[in-house]
């Protein structure tokens, strides 16, 4: 019989590039997301298709989806930190209480449910490059803890219902991804650094740009999310690319990319940034048999080709459809 998948966030970057794995796959999909940094546009070909149907819902509020679930991959959060510095509560809420109801979904279908976690639950890592055993060094009361410690409590919850009520659980701790459909506001350094390219400004590094980060191109994510769903393991595992390079010479290898004459601005770092980061996916390798295959050059050009299709409406703000009869309440 057909599988049966609920994705969350599915309106978002990286919920919208799982919607289409799975329906390529052949399962049937119910797609949802309250649209708060996520854009219908990009599920948009999706909509029609005899397997796929869209909830406009707010999964911190009670969630009711009729009919059988066999997995539920729970991917509703702000992810940039512009994002969840301006919507603090909500982030908080989708990372705890959002969690808790998929939960209680999950057990009620007896569905396999996987929940994405990141690289943020390390903070500002003390140890490097960053392996599942390490615990971590978060600021609580930080501006980004309300991101980093929603998604710690998400972990803890997911496996207390692994333990306690022996349901399947799965936790993929995401390291930075990148590829099309990433909002070019959202302040994210890859669509920061080529929406400013393209509009003809200054590239902003933060800091003196010697903080490190790993970039994994999207394809490479899902299909690490995918396998790690299929397993049978319910630890922790991080999946992204560990590809180390420094924000400075990510600024200039944009520079070459883009062909732009304009040049590198310096700005404050913003607190609590981390200044390095890059996964250990020997978990991943060993446990998934999966390692990214994209390399940096290639998304990137990509990645790069995506933005530059975009028209000037998109490149300066996202014009909003009306897609209100594909809808379900
Ligand atoms: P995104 O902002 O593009 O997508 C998130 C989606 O969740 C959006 O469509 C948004 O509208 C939706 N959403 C937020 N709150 C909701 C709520 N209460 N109810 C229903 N929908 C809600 O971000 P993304 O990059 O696609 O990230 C998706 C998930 O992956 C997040 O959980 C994020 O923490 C995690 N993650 C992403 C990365 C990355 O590099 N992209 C890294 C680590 C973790
Ligand atoms: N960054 C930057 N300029 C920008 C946006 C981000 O130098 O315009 C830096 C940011 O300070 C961080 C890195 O790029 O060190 C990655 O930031 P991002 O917001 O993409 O994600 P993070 O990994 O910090 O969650």
């Amino acid at each position: 019989m057909t599988k049966r998948v609920l994705i969350t966030g599915a309106a978002g970057f990286l919920g919208s590039h799982l919607c289409d794995r799975f329906i390529a796959e052949g399962f049937r999909v119910v797609a949802m997301d309250n649209l708060i940094t996520g854009d219908l546009k990009n599920i948009e070909h999706l909509f029609g298709k005899e397997r796929f149907e869209f909830y406009h819902h707010d999964v911190t509020t009670f969630v009711h989806v009729a009919g059988r679930l066999d997995y539920i991959l729970h991917f509703a959060s702000p992810a940039s930190p512009i994002d969840y510095l301006k919507i603090p509560i909500q982030t908080l809420k989708v990372g705890s209480l959002g969690t808790h109801n998929l939960l209680g979904l999950a057990k009620e279908k007896k569905a396999r449910i996987l929940i994405a976690s990141t690289s943020e639950v390390y903070g500002d890592p003390l140890v490097h490059p960053q392996r599942e055993d390490y615990y971590g060094n978060v600021n609580t009361i930080g501006p980004r803890g309300v991101y980093d410690e929603a998604k710690r409590f998400q972990e803890s919850i997911t496996m207390a219902y692994h333990r306690f009520h022996g349901m399947e659980t799965r936790i993929a701790r995401i390291f930075n991804t990148y590829g099309p459909r990433m909002r070019l506001n959202d302040g994210r350094v890859i669509p920061a650094f080529i929406g400013q390219a393209l509009r003809g400004e200054d590239l902003t590094v933060f800091g003196d740009g010697q903080q490190t980060r790993s970039f994994c191109y999207v394809n490479d994510q899902i299909d690490g999310l995918f396998r790690l769903l299929m397993s049978d393991y319910t630890l922790p595992v991080n999946i992204g690319n560990p590809d180390e390079i420094s924000i400075l010479d990510f600024a200039e290898e944009i520079i070459k990319l883009t062909g732009t004459d304009q040049k590198i601005v310096f700005k404050p770092l913003p607190k609590d940034d981390p200044l390095q980061r890059q996964p250990d996916i020997t978990k991943a390798r060993e446990i998934l048999d999966w390692e990214p295959k994209v390399d940096r050059a290639e998304g990137m050009a990509k990645t790069y080709e995506y933005f530059k299709n975009l028209s000037l409406e998109d490149l300066l703000k996202s014009e909003h459809k009306d897609f209100s009869k594909h809808i379900r309440k």
